[in-house]
């Protein structure tokens, strides 16, 4: 099938509330671009440098969201553009993409990364760190970044109730974490669910999942 009928099959298929993300990683531009006619708008990348070129070469009203895991000292190249930020797990990297933001004279969104995999090697806050962050006090005066939700990443396993458990204690999480209504604080966003398990991620309450192979094949 070709990337077109892949994407129209995953959207006809996503409940309305379920914003797709096509993550776009290591693919060629001719790529992209068949998936932008396609009227998708929404691209992920997990490499700045990479979605750097990608923004410089394509349409300026596509958002580009990075998934990936950042380094601080290349937040710049992206602040001028980036749309949301899904990969935040530390204050000190917030404390760069706000002092970013500002120099481009924007509020950048941004997602915090929760570690919910069995694996060691996921990046990702735990609750207590979580509540730590949003508890403190450079937190509070960082005023150009904006915390608009939460994404997790579940273990790569087939054990389907393993991934279920998983993203329902993120979702239980992000339920509990709701209520905060801070000025740069104000979750809406649940960013879970790859092509391999998005289906489980929105019954599980996913309101944004990010697709890669499903719709632009293997890498
Ligand atoms: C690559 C990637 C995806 C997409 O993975 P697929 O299995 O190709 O759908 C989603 N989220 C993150 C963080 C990724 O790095």
């Amino acid at each position: 099938m070709s990337i077109k009928e892949n994407l129209f099959e995953i959207k006809s298929e996503l409940p309305k509330n379920v914003t797709l993300v096509a993550v776009s990683k290591t693919k060629p531009i001719s790529d992209l671009m068949e998936a932008y006619d396609a009227d998708q708008r929404i691209f992920g990348e997990n490499k700045i440098q990479e979605m750097t070129e990608k923004w410089e070469a394509m349409p300026k009203d596509i958002q580009w969201h990075m998934i990936g895991h950042i380094q601080t000292n290349k937040v710049k190249y992206m602040a001028p553009y980036v749309s949301l930020i899904h990969g935040v797990d530390s204050l000190k990297l917030l404390e760069e993409i706000n002092k970013q933001a500002i120099k481009n004279n924007r509020i950048i969104d941004c997602l915090l990364q929760i570690h919910i995999a069995e694996e060691e090697t996921k990046f990702g806050l735990n609750e207590e760190e979580l509540d730590h962050l949003i508890d403190s006090d450079s937190f509070k005066t960082m005023s150009n970044i904006r915390i608009v939700g939460l994404m997790g990443m579940a273990t790569f396993t087939n054990n389907q109730s393993q991934i279920k458990k998983e993203f329902l204690l993120l979702k239980s999480i992000f339920d509990s974490k709701k209520a905060i209504s801070i000025v740069n604080c104000q979750l809406s966003i649940l960013s879970m669910g790859m092509s391999g398990d998005y289906k489980l991620a929105i019954e599980c309450g996913s309101s944004m999942v990010r697709i890669g192979s499903s719709i632009f094949g293997g890498r």
